[in-house]
């Protein structure tokens, strides 16, 4: 069978693909990459020649036939291609820990920096250390029975954390609330009752049925004028999965499970708990460096936190609960910065945002970006375009598929659809995915995004950039490859930047009838919907990421995790919003539980405060001040994961990291 997944095209044959290719294809890489595998390592192949580049190949290879796959399973789904997609997540997985766990490929990795380190280039040392932390990260180095255990701890975890998800899903579910006075529906969007009523409907009743979905909850805790009926979402919504609630989706036992599975499995490669594991693949040292960092953080935040709390109950005149939050800073927003994000899409036309984008890109980095047709697409909506150099050579490419469609997972999100490689025996150029889900055109007229929509479009070119501007050879380490976790939002954060500037304005926005730019005091409003009550957002992000990073760094055997005394522990130190008795947050903690956040939730605002400090370089010296792009551009975006994350910033920035552009940006600084 000809097989358009094998092809050796520098695009994807995607109006060839079929389901029934998937899974063909898999298994022929696979068979095909272990037998290569064996006979390198049979053949006493040494150096990075001999070994490395082969192996980086031949992960290049899978990576381009995967790649479309579970693109289309994300953006064209279908019950075949889903069958076909999840039959093959088994067989990739096997392969991967074959590969981590093998101890003559390790050995052969760690001969290759015993013999040639010190002439190699930066980016292959990089390579290198990554790929022997990796082995000993899999357990490699164990003898027998320890890495049978390992292997029986990992498998475990993934149950576990897949149970833990089914928890929560199963205990959402199972909750619902009905309404039979309109007068208890004052507040909510009138999209939200419909809504409502239509479940009351499909399920034979009259009035109106409410499902615990995140959207009812928000609407419910942000708009619904109903005290009590806040109050019962509120409780509903903090006590899923837990022990107050049914005892079949009781995670209570899971999480002290998987705290203990996790503790196991680093004891036995050789960490002190799961929170140095955790760390070893990221940018921060060690866990007194993320619990310094989210400490100072709070203590530098929580003064505005008190301070916008006390404020919020002087305008609510009363004593404020968890579940009167929402509804009060809605109402106090509303009246101080009077400005709707509904309103100003007339402003935001896709195709004007599009080319301000572009335009931008195109002044801060000397490149130019061009659509390219005839280019083979898998829905009529999506569009190509090439990256080119200042001299007209390409560069790299993307795919752009901006509407939303039946049959496309929601949100947005950059991937890879083919890595940077340029190798002896085999090259290629960057080319990545840019999804998001907008509002497709009607007629004539094209879709009209909200400022946030702008922002997450900023936000994906920025990922986007960093994959396709690479300059690094090796695939494991070229573009977001090889970036650590905490320091990969970086380049997205850092360009959403650019859609809060007046210089920016002109380019991006274009009223649909009048084609004026959006005014510049509306753009100041906007601006300060950025700092609303930026001291609790925060304060309440911190205290996730502080429970997170404890829970994992203090756990032992005989101690258990201490959840409810460390929760209330961290609630003193940091909250300022006071959660009642009854709130089980962590039990429906899918982040830290059953995502791949362990240890790993203080991300999040560490990658804010490098993105903000980044961005304070281009307002020291003017938003298209092309020497600190240019700097930008080499030290970070061209680096990808070839390069230490800390010296990659400080050669940019020439010093450490700050929280001073954050705080600024978020109206916090002192
Ligand atoms: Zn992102």
């Amino acid at each position: 069978m000809d097989n358009p997944l094998l092809h050796d095209a520098s695009l994807p044959a995607f109006s060839a693909i079929r389901p029934e290719h998937v899974e063909p294809a898999v298994r022929e890489v696979l068979d095909e990459n272990r037998r290569a595998l064996a006979r390198l390592l049979a053949s006493g192949a040494t150096g990075w020649n001999g070994i490395v580049e082969p192996i980086e190949r031949m992960q290049h290879r899978l990576a381009r036939t995967w790649s479309p796959v579970g693109h289309l399973n994300g953006v064209a789904n279908s019950d075949e291609l889903r069958t076909s997609y999840n039959a093959c997540l088994p067989l990739l997985t096997a392969y991967h820990t074959e590969l981590a766990q093998n101890p003559e490929l390790c050995a052969a990795y760690q001969q290759v920096k015993d013999t040639q380190y010190a002439q190699l280039e930066p980016a292959q040392r990089k390579l290198l250390d990554n790929a022997l932390r990796d082995f000993r990260l899999s357990g490699v180095a164990l003898e027998p029975q320890r890495k049978q255990r390992f292997r029986e701890l990992m498998e475990r975890l993934a149950t576990a954390q897949a149970k833990f998800d089914e928890n929560v899903l199963d205990a959402t579910n199972a909750w619902t609330r009905g309404v039979d006075d309109e007068a208890e529906l004052a507040g909510l969007p009138a999209a939200v009752v419909a809504r409502a009523r239509a479940e009351a409907a499909s399920n034979g009743r009259d009035g109106w049925l409410f499902t615990l979905d995140a959207p009812n909850y928000q609407a419910v805790l942000t708009h619904a004028e109903s005290r009590g009926l806040r109050q019962e979402f509120y409780t509903a919504w903090t006590t899923r999965a837990s022990e107050q609630g049914a005892a079949q989706w009781d995670n209570s036992a899971l999480i002290e499970e998987l705290l203990a599975l996790r503790h196991e499995a680093a004891q036995l490669v050789g960490f002190g708990n799961f929170a140095e594991y955790s760390l070893a693949t990221k940018m921060a040292r060690d866990p007194a460096e993320v619990l310094q960092f989210l400490r100072r953080l709070a203590r530098l935040c929580r003064p505005a936190a008190l301070r916008e709390l006390a404020e919020l109950e002087a305008f609510a005149g009363s004593r404020l609960e968890a579940w009167d939050v929402g509804f009060h800073s809605e109402r106090l927003k509303h009246e101080r910065l009077a400005v709707s994000e509904e309103e100003l899409r007339p402003y935001f036309p896709l195709p004007r945002v599009l080319q301000g984008l572009f335009a931008v890109a195109q002044r801060l980095y000397g490149i130019r970006i061009e659509a390219r047709t005839g280019i083979d697409v898998y829905h009529p909506d999506v569009a190509y375009y090439d990256i080119l150099d200042a001299d007209g050579a390409r560069r790299g490419g993307f795919f752009l598929d901006l509407y939303a469609r039946p049959k496309k997972r929601g949100g947005a999100w950059m991937d890879e659809c083919v890595g940077r490689i340029r190798l002896d025996s085999a090259s290629a150029l960057p080319v990545a995915y840019l999804v998001c889900n907008f509002t497709p055109p009607s007629g004539e007229r094209p879709s009209l995004l909200t400022h946030h929509e702008v922002l997450t479009l900023f936000h994906e070119f920025g990922h986007g950039l960093h994959h396709m501007l690479t300059r690094v050879d090796f695939p494991s380490v070229a573009g977001i490859n090889g970036v650590p976790w905490d320091a990969v939002e970086l380049p997205s954060q850092f360009m959403e930047n650019f859609a809060w500037r007046e210089e920016v304005l002109p380019l991006i926005s274009g009223h649909i009838e009048s084609g004026e730019s959006l005014p510049l005091d509306t753009l100041r409003k906007l601006q300060a919907t950025r700092s609303f009550q930026a001291g609790m957002q925060s304060v309440r992000q911190l205290e996730f990421a502080l429970l997170d990073f404890r829970l994992h760094a203090e756990f032992t055997p005989q101690r258990g995790s201490r959840l409810a005394a460390t929760m209330a522990e961290v609630r003193e130190e940091v909250a300022v919003v006071r959660a009642p008795p009854f709130n089980r947050f962590a039990h429906s903690f899918q982040h830290i539980f059953s995502g791949g956040y362990a240890a790993g939730y203080y991300s999040y605002k560490w990658a804010e405060v490098l993105s903000a400090d980044a961005f304070g370089a281009f307002e020291e010296s003017g938003v298209f001040d092309a020497a600190t792009a240019r700097r930008f551009l080499g030290s970070i975006l061209e680096r990808g994961g070839g390069r230490d994350a800390l010296e990659a910033f400080v050669e940019f920035r020439g010093r450490q990291p700050e929280l001073e552009p954050l705080l600024r940006q978020l109206g916090l600084a002192a």
